[in-house]
């Protein structure tokens, strides 16, 4: 029977913030070794609880096990650990770059908490996605409200539960609903905003954080593109495609939504799509029954949307296609000679759905990318450096990536975020770290530093006018005219010659001394 979530009474809301605030206030997070303690207990919260997880995964999304290690609990305990290792020199201060002017004055970055900062995560990791952020907030020394997925009422009733339990109360508060339990939380002023989700629903918490100027980060989706080189290891791309296409269902932020592929290589890439299909999914009962072997919809209103998107498709169906609406179940699925104007191409997909978009070739697949929505990832497959920088340099994504799909956001050291309606502001590892950081600027000036900046105060005079000119910084030197916008500058080409005359004279002189040149000999 499917777990029932609690939602939060309204009412209380408001009294949580408070004593969020006040858990703030009391400076317990000031201690770094106290965010340790917590950032601690978040692993072994994730650790202990490992088969729980797993078990309220499988309810809410039908995740199979492998799908719950990898892409949830595994990079959950990643992303905590990685905040328990930063946190030490991440928020020490910094001193800027040397200034000769400011030197004296010892100016000083001090890496604060911003406050009391709410998260609002998306249903479809929903360990990943709420506790990876959280472990940053609490890394950086804020409190924290949590507002999980009302979509997976086992995991977020599971993470209400064991925070609880594993974490400080006055400092993390987890509060569950849909709708009114949200706009309750909107209506209140936090310190920062992390929402990841939709772009519509991220316009009305963009909307209701304006009124308060809170900051915020918008984490969202789209369609990301895959662009194909018919020179590209096919077998490896076919693999990490599907796969990318298959886990969890689709229902993956970075999942490539359709392929662009040269209209006479269509049919061979289909068919190795097939070959890697059948080997995936080799016995065809599995495909719809076994509990499991493929996630499942999140909601029956989720199934009933991808199944109308496949209903209305003009495109040809290679493979796939069953659709059991009961069990949330929709088939991994390719539809070949997608057009522009398909349902497949009219809105991200979020299910196992793989439209194929035939194109005359790379220029005319960048062109199709660049009028529309900045993706939030791209992908490309070629074993061609110039192909691939071709797409790496003639497109804006939030990230871009060759021959791989879906695993860039746990990359450690990346940063994670969209670019125009894919999102705003990154996270992960030291950049979630620093967005729920205040980059606080401090000055601690000694008197004598006016013996040479005494000009600056009135009466102002002529020759204290003249004085301030020693502030200015030494000026680059004029241009004579706009360089050229592309290839080599005609100076680096200079620079390239001599280097290149130095180099074989170099050669020719040391193999002269070792009597080693040797002459055509004309026989
Ligand atoms: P969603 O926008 O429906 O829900 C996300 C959160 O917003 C939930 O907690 C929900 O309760 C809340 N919410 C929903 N409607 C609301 C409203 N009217 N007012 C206030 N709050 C409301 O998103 P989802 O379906 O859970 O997630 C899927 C989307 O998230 C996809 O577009 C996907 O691409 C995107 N996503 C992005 C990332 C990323 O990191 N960029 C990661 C995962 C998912």
């Amino acid at each position: 029977m499917a777990t029932q979530l609690v939602y939060t009474p309204v009412e209380s809301i408001e009294g949580i913030r408070t004593e969020l605030r006040a858990g703030f206030a009391s400076g317990k997070l000031k201690s770094i070794a106290y965010r340790k303690y917590q950032l601690t207990q978040l692993i072994y919260m994730i650790k202990d609880n490992m088969t729980r997880f797993e078990e309220s995964l499988n309810a809410d999304l039908g995740r199979p096990v492998l799908e719950c290690r990898m892409l949830e609990i595994i990079p959950s305990i990643g992303e905590v650990a990685e905040q328990l290792n930063g946190v030490d020199k991440w928020s020490k201060p910094t001193k800027p770059p040397f200034s000769l002017n400011f030197a004296a004055m010892r100016p000083l970055i001090r890496h604060e908490a911003k406050g009391t900062v709410l998260i609002i995560s998306p249903f479809n990791y929903p360990v990943w996605l709420s506790i990876g952020p959280l472990a940053g907030a609490i890394a950086a020394g804020n409190t924290v409200c949590l507002k999980p997925s009302e979509s997976t009422p086992a995991t977020s009733s599971l993470m209400t539960e064991l925070i609880a339990k594993y974490l400080d109360n006055d400092v993390v508060r987890v509060v569950n609903g849909a709708i009114p339990e949200t706009t309750k939380l909107l209506e209140l002023q936090w310190d920062h905003i992390l929402y990841t989700g939709t772009g519509r629903v991220a316009k009305i918490v963009a909307t209701a954080a304006a009124k308060h100027l809170t900051p915020i980060t918008l984490e969202l989706g789209g369609k990301s593109p895959v662009i194909i080189d018919p020179a590209c290891d096919l077998k490896t791309a076919t693999k990490r495609i599907l796969w990318g296409k298959v886990v969890n269902a689709g229902q993956t932020c970075v999942a490539p939504d359709y392929v662009l592929v040269p209209k006479d290589f269509q049919d061979k890439f289909v068919g190795a799509l097939k070959e890697t299909y059948e080997e995936f999914y080799p016995d065809p009962d599995k495909r719809s029954s076994a509990p499991g072997a493929f996630s499942r919809l999140v909601t029956p209103q989720a199934t009933a949307r991808v199944a109308g998107l496949l209903e209305r498709t003009q495109g040809t169906i290679v493979f796939g296609g069953e659709v059991d609406k009961e069990n949330k179940y929709i088939a991994p699925t390719v539809v070949k000679d997608v057009g522009p104007g398909d349902s497949l191409m009219s809105e991200e997909i979020f299910g196992p759905l793989l439209p194929i978009v035939p194109v005359e070739n790379v220029d005319e697949a960048i062109k199709f990318i660049n009028e529309r929505d900045h993706p939030l990832a791209l992908y490309v497959f070629s074993q061609d450096e110039q192909f691939k920088s071709k797409v790496f340099n003639g497109t804006q994504s939030g990230a871009v990536v060759a021959n791989e799909t879906v695993i860039h956001p746990g990359a450690d050291g990346l940063p994670f975020g969209g670019v125009g309606p894919s999102g705003y502001g990154m996270h992960t590892g030291k950049y979630s770290f620093d967005m729920f950081t205040h980059q606080r600027a401090s000055m601690d000036s000694p008197g004598w530093v006016d013996y040479i900046l005494k000009f600056r105060f009135p009466p102002y005079t002529t020759n204290k006018s003249d004085a301030t000119l020693r502030l200015m910084r030494s000026l680059p030197t004029r241009p004579t005219g706009p360089p050229a916008l592309s290839g080599t500058s005609k100076w680096w080409g200079k620079w390239f010659l001599l280097a290149l005359a130095v180099a074989v004279a170099g050669g020719l002189t040391s193999r002269l001394k070792m009597g080693s040149l040797s002459l055509p000999s004309f026989k």
